[in-house]
Order: structure tokens, then sequence, then C-alpha cells
């Protein structure tokens, strides 16, 4: 991902609600929605051991294998899409390239789809094992699954996890949402228009570098306002007044889908270490992460599901 401007909330016109205000007359969905962080650490402590999980690799494929051994016991469908993907000219690696995104559905009972997403391959550079970027946002939606499951048909819009592949650009070229990133982002949103499927994507929330240990979450400045009001509205009805610290325009895989008019939200922490200065370095470790930022993040998101549920219904 690439940052392109930023904005302090101190300077925005950001108001706090009581739980029992929030969303309005959707008051009666606000309920706490419980997170295992422990078991999301778990999860993430064994994909950093598996080390680099570059595209088009073994441990890519492993990857892979180990969310779908975890979770579709749970009654989550899987779908891998494999797609093409070229290397810029001047990137160390080169040839013809298979990312994969990986989805989990579960199908509802109401029209409409919710999408919750991250991207699962780590920086193109050796040694680099990606525990914030793009372990713990991986991580964390393993967790959302399982506390999202259920045999059979849920009440509601159906509801789809995505772990991106490609979101990383070549090494040694700069991040280009063009050429040189968002691989699978652009591919999957690009085949959904022409099949016509886009359209039912009513919300997509994208999560990335969620575990830093001072976490502090930017909600990207051109996602659609109405998902970023309700996650303040939430991170502040919990008592996590401090999750959101700015907006900022920040460029990842949310955006080829919101361009496309899909509405859609980025939750980022887009500030690692001094100076965002352990981001794409191999200080991306463990020790830099907490299980308790996973905690507060993960029981944001899933309060705040209902509640974009019912928004995003309402808006057709
Ligand atoms: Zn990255």
């Amino acid at each position: 991902m690439r940052l392109t401007s930023i904005c302090s909330l101190s300077c925005l016109p950001l108001l706090f609600f009581a739980p029992s205000c929030i969303g309005g007359d959707s008051a009666s969905n606000f309920s706490r929605q419980a997170f295992d962080a422990d078991r999301a650490w778990k999860d993430l402590e064994f994909l950093v051991e598996m080390g680099p999980r570059r595209i088009d690799t073994p441990q890519s494929a492993k990857t892979r294998a180990f969310i779908r051994k975890e979770l579709e016991p749970l009654g989550w469908v899987f779908e891998e899409l494999p797609f093409p993907v070229t290397p810029p000219e001047g990137a160390q690696r080169k040839g013809e390239l298979t990312g994969v995104n990986l989805i989990a559905r579960r199908e509802g009972t109401e029209a409409g789809e919710l999408w919750l997403c991250s991207h699962y391959d780590t920086f193109d550079l050796p040694r680099f094992v990606g525990a914030n970027d793009a372990g713990s946002s991986t991580a964390m939606l393993m967790e959302m699954a399982r506390q999202l499951a259920g045999q059979g048909p849920r009440t509601g819009m159906t509801l789809v996890l995505c772990w991106f592949d490609g979101e990383e650009p070549f090494h040694p070229l700069r991040w280009d949402d063009k050429n040189n990133s968002t691989f699978g982002s652009r591919w999957l949103s690009e085949k959904m228009q022409k099949e016509g499927s886009l359209k039912n994507i009513r919300a997509l929330i994208l999560l990335d570098m969620v575990a830093d240990r001072q976490l502090g979450v930017s909600i990207e400045s051109m996602s659609s306002g109405w998902i970023r009001s309700i996650f303040e509205k939430t991170a502040s009805a919990l008592g996590h007044k401090q999750l959101f610290v700015d907006r900022r325009e920040i460029k990842d895989d949310h955006l080829p889908f919101l361009r496309k008019g899909v509405p859609s939200a980025d939750l980022i922490d887009f500030r690692f270490g001094p100076g965002n200065s352990w981001w794409h370095t191999r200080e991306d470790t463990l020790d830099k992460c907490s299980a308790e930022s996973l905690r507060i993040l993960g029981e944001t998101v899933l309060t705040a599901l209902p509640l974009l549920e019912e928004a995003a219904a309402a808006r057709r």
C-alpha cells in the first residue's frame, strides 16, 4: 500500500456516541461481539514461523492450506481463484507467475454480500516474515471466520471472506497501483465486473497491518463515508476512543473495488515503528505486535458488522 496524504482526527468533526444511540435506529443491533485474540495470535505465530509467504511459492500454497484446514470444518465453502501475474520489467523475479485469491463463503438468506478482506502475500524481500504485514490481518480474518461460522444459511446477507494474493510490489521496483501491486484485487474486481457479480457486494472491509503493539488505525480517507462513520461510532461506543487516529489517503486493495462503485473501507495502521521505519523491513516481527491490538480491532469490526449490514440493506 502507499500513503498519499494525512489528516489528523483532531481536525475532523468527530462525534462520540453512547452505546445506546449507536447507529441511530439500529440501537437494538449493538452488542459487543467476542473476538478470541489468543487463538488469532496462535494463527499469527504459525504464519510467521512459516517464513516468507510470497506470491507463487510453496509457502503461499501452505498458507492457503492452513486457512482451509482451520475453517472448512466450520462450514465455510472455499474457492481458490488463480490469476496470471507478470512481474514488471526490472523486477528481480522474472517470468509468468500465478497468484491465487482465496475466498470463503457463507450463504445468507437475504440478497447482497458483505466482504471482509486481507492480503496474505508478504513483501518480496528475502527473510521478510511479515508479522504485521500481512500476517496480522490474515490471522484476524481467520478468527473472524470462526466467530461468524455456522452450518446452514445465515440469517441475513451472504458473508464472503477474501484473502488477496499479490498485494505487494515486486522488489526492487516501487509500489505502483497500476503495474506493480494489488494484482489479486485488480484481477478479481475486473472479473466480477465483467460477470455482473460485482454489484452484489454491498460493503467491502479491508484490513491491513492490524497488530502493531502501539495500535493507531487510519480509516482510509477515500473510503466510503457511511462505513467510516459506523466504525468510528462503534469504536467510541466500545471505549476504544484511541483506536482510530487519523484519516489518510492510502492506496490499497480496496481501491479497485471502490473505483468500480463498491462501497469500501480500508482499516490500516500505517505507522509501524518510529517514522513507519519497520514497514517492509525485517523488523516486521512478532515482538512488535500484540494480541491485545488484534482483540481491539477484531472486536470493533465484528461489533460493527450488524450495523453495516443494516445500513447497507437500507441503501438499496
Ligand atoms: Zn506491505
